[in-house]
């Protein structure tokens, strides 16, 4: 087992990872470090939660050294504001004890701020690209001594609609730099994107390609409909001693709200809720208070929860599978961290059953079904959301067969719509003119 000294890391940045209780490097740094040291391109796999942000931030502050100048030497570009505050505060952690300056910044609020932040001088700066973008535009940033481009969650990037930024902003920064790609999957589009930024890049991989955390005890049940699947949250957060800290991710922020709802009224300990309705400081807030342990439940979407880095988090639970295959990876991340134990469970109506192998393909291994409680309380499904699911089946065979009809269609056949018949009118003047106009 190799250390951060053997990696030679700086003395100052090993004081800070000693305080950090960071003892040996995690696998992807341990494999990162040393490739991203000798100055080529790199394209980095791994998921949050396997360290991969040290991976790159620690051969980046070997590289800088320390302070200087004004203009940043080095741009982190990251898809949210919730993962530049994070990678914001992993650099703070880490350059405790060394002059090296930085600045995190995003979208949602003024640039002048921002601005102000950059008129020191700085050495790093963590952005979203189009934050990035309007401080270039406004003059307040100069571009011109970049050396380092590091692209974090590229896959999100490229879901979020980043690309024509980015390629604007190649076209700004030197051309001579390195350039590192991390992305928490691989995917053909993620292979592409690498093809075009980087030149003949080493690849350096966590796990193989979208393989999840080893330590993650993976389940799922089968759950009729959505009134079942609150019943079904509130009996497993009865159990206050294993469900310690726990993360609720729903896809809609308006399922988000009614699954508060519910677990605001009916559970026990603190809870939040984030996602991008709520202001940027409540989601903040949230992610502070959790990570501080004062928070017991955190509901949120898919985007709200990137950049959540804490520990500890005892259970992920999927309320609803997510839309994005590869949101699963990045949901149960969440939990067995920095080699904690985390349980991920993901509950499943009828409708989404047809993703389960889909996922199950996706991270190579099999994810066990468990059967609901036996004292759980199971709801008939309502007729509207069974037809909203059957409608979805449909789809959902379509896509595998276009040439499947459908049983919706087929219904449409069982029962054709009943024919308006033009009746009689009842009233007797109105009944002598319709007989009369009948001539
Ligand atoms: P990341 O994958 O960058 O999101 O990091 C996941 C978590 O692991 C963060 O809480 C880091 O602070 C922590 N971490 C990173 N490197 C190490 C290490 N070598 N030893 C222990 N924890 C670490």
């Amino acid at each position: 087992m190799i250390t951060f000294e053997e990696l030679k890391v700086n003395k100052s940045i090993l004081k800070a990872l000693d305080e950090l209780g960071f003892e040996i490097p995690t696998p992807i740094q341990e494999k990162a470090i040393p490739v991203i040291r000798s100055g080529v391109d790199v394209l980095g796999i791994a998921q949050t939660g396997t360290g991969k942000t040290a991976a790159y931030l620690l051969p980046l502050f070997m590289k800088l050294v320390k302070a200087e100048g004004v203009d940043p030497r080095a741009v982190i570009l990251v898809p949210t504001r919730e993962l530049s505050i994070q990678v914001g505060d992993d650099i703070a952690d880490l350059t405790r004890y060394s002059n090296i300056r930085h600045a995190a910044v995003y979208g949602g609020i003024g640039w002048t701020k921002h601005a102000a932040l950059l008129e020191p001088g700085i050495d790093i700066l963590v952005a979203t690209p189009g934050r990035l973008m309007d401080l270039y535009r406004a003059n307040v940033l100069s571009l011109k001594k970049i050396k380092t481009l590091v692209i974090d969650e590229a896959d999100r990037m490229l879901d979020m609609g980043f690309m024509p930024q980015i390629r604007q902003l190649l076209e700004i920064i030197p051309v001579k730099r390195q350039n590192l790609l991390f992305s928490a999957t691989f995917s053909e589009k993620v292979e592409e994107m690498a093809h075009e930024f980087l030149d003949f890049p080493e690849r350096v991989e966590a796990t193989p390609s979208a393989t999840p955390a080893e330590l993650i005890n993976q389940c799922y049940y089968k759950v009729p409909n959505f009134a079942t699947k609150l019943n079904l949250i509130k009996h497993l957060l009865q159990d206050e001693e294993k469900f310690t800290r726990v993360i609720i991710f729903v896809k809609t922020k308006e399922n988000a709200e009614a699954v508060f709802k519910i677990v605001k009224r009916r559970t026990e300990g603190e809870k939040r809720i984030m996602h991008s309705n709520k202001g940027q400081n409540t989601r903040i807030n949230a992610i502070n208070a959790f990570k501080d342990g004062e928070v017991r439940i955190l509901i949120t979407t898919d985007l709200s929860a990137r950049g959540i880095d804490v520990n500890m988090v005892s259970h992920v639970i999927n309320f609803d599978i997510p839309p994005n295959h590869e949101d699963y990876v990045h949901r149960i991340g969440r939990t067995a961290r920095a080699n904690n134990v985390g349980e991920a469970i993901t509950l499943v109506d009828p409708s989404e059953e047809y993703h389960v192998p889909k996922i199950e393909q996706l991270i190579r291994m099999e994810i066990p079904l468990k059967e609901l409680p036996e004292d759980l309380e199971i709801v008939a499904t309502k007729q509207e959301e069974s037809q909203t699911q059957l409608r979805e089946i449909d789809r959902q065979k379509r896509l595998e067969d276009p040439t499947f009809q459908g049983a919706f269609h087929e219904k449409k056949k069982f029962f054709p719509k009943k024919k308006e018949v033009k009746r009689p009118p009842q009233d007797q003047r109105k009944l002598k003119k319709y007989r009369g106009g009948k001539k």
